[in-house]
């Protein structure tokens, strides 16, 4: 194989271009429709785990429909993830209501998103488990462009884009 042939071949150290609709239960949740195609190193964990495996020895022209189970994703639902907050604890102006997504502090003093998943009397209670947490991701994919990574971007472990530099 020669290194030309090589390249039309997704493979470690290339950015991809790839177009995407990323399914979960039924429904769309992200596309590159809407975001624009995507351009990743490959090789380097710049996308889920589950994706990038797949995508490995694709070729450009070729699209995948690929499964990911939360282990390769964003992992199972973790029970520790759960906690309860007073009522009095939060704003008046925070609606407590089912579904509503806040931004915390912990007692380390790290944000994080949290999402309330029950209301009762007295307490709240909060998830901070990442949206796609226990989910089985569907990516519909298409490779449209492959090229050889810069010294720099292999060192920098992403791509950069056109004159910027996108971190
Ligand atoms: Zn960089």
């Amino acid at each position: 194989m020669t290194s030309e042939e090589k390249e039309t071949q997704v493979a470690d150290d290339r950015v991809v271009t790839i177009d995407y609709t990323l399914t979960v239960d039924g429904e769309v949740f992200d596309s590159s429709e809407e975001e624009g195609p995507l351009d990743y190193l490959h090789g380097h964990g710049n996308i889920i785990f589950g994706l990038e495996k797949e995508l490995t020895g694709m070729q450009v022209g070729e699209s995948k429909t690929v499964l990911v189970e939360p282990k390769e994703g964003y992992g199972d639902v973790d029970s520790e993830a759960f906690f309860d907050l007073p009522r009095e604890e939060f704003p008046d102006d925070v609606p407590l209501e089912l579904g509503i997504e806040l931004e915390i502090t912990d007692d380390d003093g790290e944000m994080m998103f949290a999402k309330i998943v029950e209301v009762d009397e007295d307490n709240v209670r909060m998830d901070t488990n990442h949206p796609l947490a226990g989910k089985t991701l569907q990516f519909d994919v298409t490779v449209n462009g492959i090229r050889k990574a810069t010294a720099e971007e292999i060192e920098h472990g992403h791509a950069h884009f056109g004159d910027g530099h996108q971190h």
